[in-house]
């Protein structure tokens, strides 16, 4: 059985190559031409010798996700439904988004195929978990959908968020071995500022993250107001209540130039009212953070739009109580492409495409 070297950091590298007598250096040759030139055949790293490439295309090899069908949005970005390999487990297909924008460019990736988690307004909760995917598989999103906008990867700004299908904290080490890929100047080389990590709430995760010397930026969905309402669209609540959320973001070492982001969907009627804001702007007085405000859009889900005199209201109570608030909305909508945890719904018709959650 070939060996896969797709997720492996440059030390997996250097002992894959001594298990081959061949010298460290050459771990760091791969390394380079793998995540920083983005080359996937053995045969074009040419700074590799002749018989060590063919040596490798027999022994190893580099599988990618496929992508098995592209969504493209009139307003750009592109949704890439990607099937994995089922040798790294069950067979298993996700999904990424490529948003281009303004010469900069943001990648959205899965950390899960499925999710345990159970928010009420997203879509992937309703797959379950189906598997966890390997560090190989959530970085080779990122590579897939860079090499599949060619002049595009040259953008000088590109970021990547783990807010695709999944609880990147419930799946931590596969999570932290991309994230250092992406972030190591000897990798992908993207700039810390520009990966974001997002979680429901998993308060051991967010403690286990603070510990790293190299980690993304975190982002919270919150999605609630009070403990009473966020139990009641997520479940995690219960688990991790929000005054335990909270005490750990408080404890979380931002470094100079971070802030924590708050993601709230705005759900019609649910928890868009002005004193859910006053109660937002409370819960987030006291740390460095701001606050992503999401319209919900109407789809497969019970929940309906907030309205945009809500929307705005909910801003402006919340930036006059100081915390920087901003109103985002997801892209690509015709193609179901926003950003966020996409699901998937496999029926015998066929593959169906359903709304998000945030
Ligand atoms: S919103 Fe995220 S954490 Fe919640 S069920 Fe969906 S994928 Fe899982």
């Amino acid at each position: 059985m070939p060996v896969e070297l797709l997720g492996k950091s440059i030390e997996e590298l250097r002992g894959y190559f001594a298990s081959l007598g061949e010298a460290p250096y050459r771990a760091k040759q791969l390394y380079r031409a793998l995540y920083a030139e983005r080359r996937f055949d053995f045969a074009a790293m040419t700074n590799l010798p002749a018989a060590l490439r063919e040596r490798l295309s027999a022994e190893a090899r580099i599988s990618l996700p496929v992508v098995a069908r592209r969504f493209l949005s009139a307003d750009g970005s592109v949704r890439f439904l990607m099937a994995l390999a089922a040798d790294a487990g069950r067979p298993a297909q996700i999904e990424a988004v490529f948003m281009p924008a303004d010469g900069r460019q943001t990648i959205c990736i899965s950390t899960q195929a499925g999710c345990a988690v159970d928010c009420h307004f997203c879509l992937t909760a309703q797959l379950g978990l189906i598997r966890n995917l390997t560090a190989g598989e959530i970085v080779g999103q990122a590579l897939v959908a860079l090499a599949e906008h060619g002049e595009a990867a040259l953008a000088p700004r590109t970021n990547v968020v783990l807010m695709g299908q999944g609880e990147p904290l419930l799946n931590y080490e596969p999570v932290m071995a991309a994230v250092r890929i992406m972030l190591d100047a000897e990798g992908m080389a993207i700039s810390p500022r520009h990966v974001t990590l997002s979680t429901s709430g998993i308060v051991p995760g967010i403690e286990r993250l603070a510990a790293e010397t190299v980690r993304p930026k975190l982002a919270i969905s919150l999605n609630a107001s009070n403990d009473e309402q966020r139990d009641a669209v997520m479940p995690i609540n219960r688990k991790y209540p929000l005054a335990q959320l909270l005490d750990a973001c408080q404890r979380y070492p931002l470094r100079t130039w971070e802030s924590l982001t708050f993601e709230y969907v705005l759900l019609g009627g649910v928890n868009d009212a002005p004193e859910d804001a006053r109660r937002v702007a409370r819960l987030v007085a006291n740390l460095r953070a701001k606050v992503n405000l999401i319209p919900w859009n109407p789809g497969a889900l019970p929940y309906r739009s907030p309205g945009a005199a809500r929307v705005e209201e909910f801003r402006r109570a919340l930036a006059d109580k100081g915390v920087p608030t901003f109103v985002r909305f997801s892209r690509g909508q015709d193609v179901f492409a926003a950003c966020g945890q996409l699901a998937l719904v496999e029926t015998s018709a066929g593959a169906l495409p359903v709304l998000p959650s945030h």
